[in-house]
């Protein structure tokens, strides 16, 4: 399953991988199909893909009303996907289609999602520490394990697929829900690959909002961090207050003390509004939860019939 967002430049070289993929491990696995889901792109994707469907019967689609993000994208791929177990992979060829081999033999083994983790060869020094630093903050946070470099390139059991559509939040940030929903879990290791073609649509912004996703999706700690805060400021501030009252009355008032009160003031005044930021993080997602609508609609489709998320309005609905 392939989720694709304006991916013309590269998704038919991955066609062709995923062909010949298909032709090694398809002795095995002869019901091996290949779920592209496009993800709302304005370039010639879906026409791409639509004519691989036509050559190829295996090859199936899911086309999304508009862009809904790689999340929402991927849901949508698990619930429609119709295998046994379910491969997630990147269109631009950066999850190499050779490690699927290995990963199917991996869940043959018992296992229940086999994640191939990669490494950061390739990746900019401030990118890598940047997200090393990420996930050891995460992991220090949160109950969940998130391992560097493990990120959505995986095999899922049936298990694991049911386990992932059971979970209906709206602020979905996979990484933690792969870890969160635990089960017998393997590992394999690859080398980093760059882009086939077209560019990453991680800018910088985008990152610095998917791991406040990753931190505030996963535990409460920053709200109780506050309130650890707000007990401290007012420990701090009452002390400083029986200071001040305590020489007021002894050695009397003495004016001069305007940069001690701006300064208070205006740090408070910055501390309240941090708090409140956390606060409204959120509040902004229960908002989006208690909405409950549906993570994404379906535009078209080449078959929908017997996907999981048939016409579930809290797993997508379809127009058609
Ligand atoms: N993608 C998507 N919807 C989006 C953004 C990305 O379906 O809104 C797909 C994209 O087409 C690609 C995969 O998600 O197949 C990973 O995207 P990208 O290569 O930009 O991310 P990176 O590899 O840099 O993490
Ligand atoms: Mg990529």
């Amino acid at each position: 399953m392939v989720p694709c967002l304006d991916e013309a430049g590269v998704i038919e070289p991955l066609l062709a991988a995923l062909d010949a993929e298909r032709a090694s491990v398809g002795r095995r696995y002869a019901d091996f199909e290949i779920l592209v889901v496009d993800d709302g792109s304005t370039d010639a994707t879906l026409d791409l893909v639509k004519a691989a469907a036509e050559r190829d019967p295996r090859v199936r689609y899911l086309s999304l009303s508009r862009n809904f993000g790689k999340e929402a994208a991927m849901l949508a791929g698990l619930g429609h996907a119709r295998g046994r177990a379910v491969a997630i992979m990147d269109a631009d060829l950066q999850h190499p289609p050779h490690l699927l081999a290995r990963m199917l033999e991996l869940l043959e083994e018992g296992a229940d999602q086999v994640v191939a983790r990669r490494n950061r060869t390739g990746d900019s020094w401030t990118r890598t520490r940047l997200s090393r630093g990420f996930y050891k903050l995460m992991n220090a946070m949160t109950e969940v394990h998130v391992d560097d470099g493990a990120g959505d390139f995986r095999l899922l059991g049936p298990v694991a697929v049911r386990a992932i559509l059971s979970m209906e939040e709206r602020n979905r940030f996979s990484k933690g829900l792969f870890a969160w929903i635990g089960l017998r879990t393997s590992v394999i290791d690859y080398d980093n690959v760059g882009r086939t073609g077209g560019a990453s649509r991680w800018k910088l912004r985008s990152l610095v909002k998917y791991g406040l996703d990753g931190l505030l999706s996963f535990n409460f700690k920053p709200l109780r961090a506050a309130l650890y805060l707000g007990l401290v400021v007012t420990t701090v501030a009452f002390l400083y207050a029986a200071w001040v009252l305590g020489r007021a009355i002894i050695v009397g008032v003495d004016v001069p003390g305007y940069v001690t009160l701006v300064c208070t003031v205006v740090w408070l005044g910055g501390v309240q509004l941090i708090l409140l930021g956390v606060l409204g993080e959120y509040l902004g997602r229960i908002y989006l939860e208690v909405k409950r609508r549906p993570h994404y609609i379906v535009a078209s489709s080449n078959d929908e019939r017997e996907s999981r998320a048939g016409g579930d309005p809290t797993r997508g609905v379809s127009t058609r």
